[in-house]
């Protein structure tokens, strides 16, 4: 027997699996009865103590005692898988299984799209020359950073992003930016940490990326290397 049913747009995968394991359960005729999934996380929140998805407990509830759920790889022979993936995009077209969503589900579509909307919005912000536009080519997206733990390094490398260092301003006064006193160019982070040539040997010493992407992106590896590089050429304290 075949079932193709569809689901409101904001449901998980996870909950899409237990609504087409539940429609298994209760319409298949023969017994004893064997469901297939290959979503592992399925068959481990069945064998959980503390069940909160409102369908896995729907589906427990309802399960005749000779169903056995069992877990099986993506794509790993077995004929009618194929046959399931075609369904379940028929499925969108058919009728639905329920129009009530999992708490736990809507907030994660929420979650989701607001992420979306926010890099959106984050990617086409500031004009080259900017601040934004500085910080947008050392972080592409909208995800946190993985900065190290303590906080006179989260500042300074929050300071380098934004361009806030003393040595790349002079906030104190007198001309608002300063000078490379080897290159005669107005100093920037971008310079001190990457091209600037009278720090090139403690650049390659401590393996500072040639791109500002790189060298201040979310890596907390490099991170660390741009902290070091900048206590070896003496401008830590300058950030
Ligand atoms: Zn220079």
């Amino acid at each position: 027997m075949e079932t193709s049913l569809s689901l409101p747009n904001q449901r998980t995968i996870f909950s899409a699996e237990v609504a087409a394991a539940h429609t298994a359960a209760v319409t298949q005729a023969e017994r004893p009865l064997a469901i297939l999934t290959d979503l592992a996380s399925v068959v481990t929140a069945l064998q959980s103590d503390t069940v909160s998805h409102p369908w896995l407990q729907q589906l427990l509830l309802e399960v005749s005692p000779d169903t056995t759920f069992v877990w099986i790889p993506g794509h790993y022979g077995i004929s009618s898988n194929e046959k399931a993936d075609h369904l379940a995009k028929l499925g969108r077209n058919q009728e639905r299984f329920t129009n009530s969503i999992p708490a736990t589900d809507l907030k994660s579509w929420v979650t989701k799209v607001i992420e979306k909307k926010w890099t959106e919005n984050w990617l086409n912000t500031g004009r080259e020359g900017t601040r934004k536009y500085f910080l947008r080519r050392i972080k592409m997206d909208t995800t946190r950073w993985n900065d190290p733990p303590i906080q006179q390094e989260q500042r300074t490398l929050s300071r380098l992003r934004t361009g806030h260092t003393s040595f790349a301003y002079n906030m104190s006064g007198g001309e608002f930016k300063t000078q490379c006193p080897t290159c005669r160019v107005h100093q920037s982070v971008e310079h001190v940490l990457c091209h600037c040539p009278h720090y090139q040997t403690a650049r390659n010493k401590h393996g500072i990326p040639e791109s500002i992407g790189n060298a201040l992106g979310n890596q907390p590896t490099t991170a660390a290397a741009v902290i070091l590089y900048l206590k070896d050429i003496g401008l830590y304290e300058q950030t």
